[in-house]
């Protein structure tokens, strides 16, 4: 099947490629996102593959589909780039990978607490620079912290388990509960209280219109003194602008982003030698104690070796009319 395959880095190609080799479906890369302006380079193309930055809106479903586009796959868990409820109603698949290594998000939440809590990047700086100095270096302590986790999904669970070992109490948030989180102990409580009772603010739950800004100035007010906060779901969860004042003021002790609410300009493509005209991510990287990542968090071999195989399964049962087992919840 004429698939076009948007936002395809040099891994991307090569991984998908290589996932394709018995399906043997014609694959046309693209390096551009998906917008209204490149849809057009899904002419004729049964099939449209998508990343996370993609914007798979109502309008650029209806031009693919006048296209003759009848599945978009995206390459990731999250969906929430993806009009779902217009794809329906244009008789357009969308399929998804729900199920790829989990541990390599949450294994890189982890990362990324331990990073801003004992300031791994900025200690790795300094002795690059030949300052072996301690000043501004000191963390703290993980074993005996609580730790609230907001969607204890595959990941939050995983993350929430690794957090285990380290000897933390966990909190936890979530419209379902599971039995793994609090058969390691973990107790559900609201947001407000997972908020003013944790040391460590871990985010895993999707972006859906109830979870925008579910980290808001509001929220923020409540939380513990000096709390860190991970980010490693959606950039859209946290109002960044709001995130900003409270590290300003202390109230937050630290922020640790793979996800950024503004990413789809910036995020997969190497901006080293242009002016970055946002200024609040320029901000954000300024703060000692904010640790950005470009949404890494599942880029392990596992993980991608996984969703590539995923999407080609997804591509080829609906090329022979067989039932998709990764389908996206109607919106
Ligand atoms: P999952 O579906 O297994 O878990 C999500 C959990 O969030 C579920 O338990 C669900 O009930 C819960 N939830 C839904 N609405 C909620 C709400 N209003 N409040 C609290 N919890 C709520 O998904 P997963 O595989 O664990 O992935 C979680 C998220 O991680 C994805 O949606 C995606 O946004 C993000 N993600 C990020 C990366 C990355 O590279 N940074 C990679 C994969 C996934």
């Amino acid at each position: 099947m004429k698939t076009a395959v948007f936002s395809a880095r040099r891994y991307d190609q090569s991984l998908l490629t290589q996932a394709n080799a018995r399906a043997g479906h014609q694959l046309v890369f693209i390096q551009d996102r998906l917008t209204a302006d490149t849809a057009r380079l899904a002419e004729g193309c049964a099939a449209v593959c998508v990343f996370v930055n993609d914007s798979v809106n109502a309008s650029v479903l209806a031009q693919l589909h006048a296209q003759g586009t009848r599945i978009v796959a995206t390459r990731s868990t999250g969906y929430n780039h993806i009009d779902a409820a217009a794809a329906e109603k244009l008789g357009i698949a969308v399929v998804r990978v729900t199920d790829y290594s989990p541990h390599s998000v949450a294994e890189f939440a982890v990362g990324l607490l331990l990073a801003v809590n004992r300031k791994i990047a900025r200690a790795s700086a300094r002795t690059r620079d030949g300052n072996f100095e301690l000043e501004g270096l000191m963390g703290f302590d993980l074993h005996g912290k609580t730790v609230g986790v907001i969607g204890t999904g595959k990941i939050g669970a995983i993350f929430a388990r690794i957090l285990h070992g380290f000897g933390c109490t966990l909190l936890g948030h979530d419209v379902t509960p599971n039995p793994a989180f609090e058969a390691l102990g973990g107790r559900y409580v609201g947001v407000p209280e997972l908020m003013a009772a944790s040391d460590v603010i871990s985010l895993h739950c999707p972006l859906f219109e109830s979870t925008h800004h579910i980290v808001n100035a509001q929220s923020l007010a409540g939380v513990k003194r000096g709390a860190l906060l991970v980010n490693t779901s959606r950039g859209g969860l946290v109002d960044t602008e709001a995130a900003i004042q409270a590290l300003k003021t202390g109230q937050l002790g630290g922020l640790a982003i793979d996800v950024y609410e503004q990413e789809a300009s910036l995020f997969f493509q190497d901006l080293s030698s242009t002016v970055i005209t946002d200024d609040v991510i320029q901000r954000l990287v300024s703060f000692p104690n904010v640790v950005v990542t470009g949404h890494q968090a599942f880029f392990t071999v596992e993980a991608i070796g996984q969703i590539m195989a995923t999407t080609i399964a997804s591509l080829s049962d609906f090329e022979a009319g067989r039932p998709l087992h990764h389908r996206v919840p109607e919106g």
